[in-house]
């Protein structure tokens, strides 16, 4: 018997034993809308959530009917979050409706596939140049990727990017983002979303920083 069969072995004896095993070991997050069973093989141990579904009104509309009585609808871009029972976090799944493509992204990589997007929208709408992210640097030893204003007293500072701001203070509350905005009133739409926008930047960056991090470690 290989090491891996007798693996599968032990888990299905465990959860004949207790048909909540799984579930006890890993509980549904909040976003799971699965119905799960105790009973579930190991490979059907999986969280995961409602689809959020995009019409992609340009592309060719693929036929939901037959050749003969054909019902055109249009092809939807789709993502939800997946976590199979023993992965550390979730992740993406970002696929389309007519099962040409899935791509399967760690948090951090779908946030920064969500902030080229926006970054594209922005740019497209607004006919503007598009903003390269800060490079390093550094000039301090154990400084952040992204500090091109490093301060006395060791905190790294990522200098104002379109209204926002990073800082890192290993000592205080490590990776901080920093904004202010003009008046107590409402924001228009473009200045509200170009807001949104550095502040989703100074957070990819502190998320990339984290990575190397921990990469750099091992
Ligand atoms: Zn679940
Ligand atoms: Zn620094």
């Amino acid at each position: 018997m290989s090491i891996s069969t007798s693996a599968r072995t032990r888990v299905d004896d465990a959860s004949a034993v207790s048909p909540a095993g799984w579930l006890s070991v890993s509980m549904c997050p909040a976003w799971c809308s699965d119905s799960h069973n105790g009973m579930d093989y190991p490979e059907d141990r999986e969280h995961g959530c409602r689809y959020l579904e995009t019409d992609l009104q340009t592309m060719p509309y693929d036929n939901y009917g037959t050749d003969g009585n054909p019902r055109y609808r249009p092809c939807q871009a789709m993502a939800n979050l997946v976590q199979h029972y023993r992965e550390g976090e979730p992740r993406v799944c970002f696929a389309d409706s007519s099962d040409k493509a899935t791509y399967y992204m760690t948090l951090d990589e779908a946030q920064e596939i969500a902030f080229h997007l926006l970054t594209l929208v922005a740019a497209g709408r607004n006919r503007a140049e598009i903003g390269e992210i800060p490079q390093s640097v550094s000039v301090a030893e154990g400084c952040q990727p992204w500090c091109n204003r490093h301060r006395p007293g060791d905190c790294c500072a990522s200098g104002n990017v379109d209204g926002a701001w990073l800082t890192y203070d290993d000592e205080q509350d490590g990776a901080l983002i920093w904004f202010h905005t003009s008046g107590d009133g409402g924001l228009p739409v473009s200045e509200a979303e170009r807001l949104a926008l550095a502040i989703s930047r100074a957070a990819v960056l502190a998320r990339r920083s984290r990575l190397v991090e921990s990469t750099s470690g091992h």
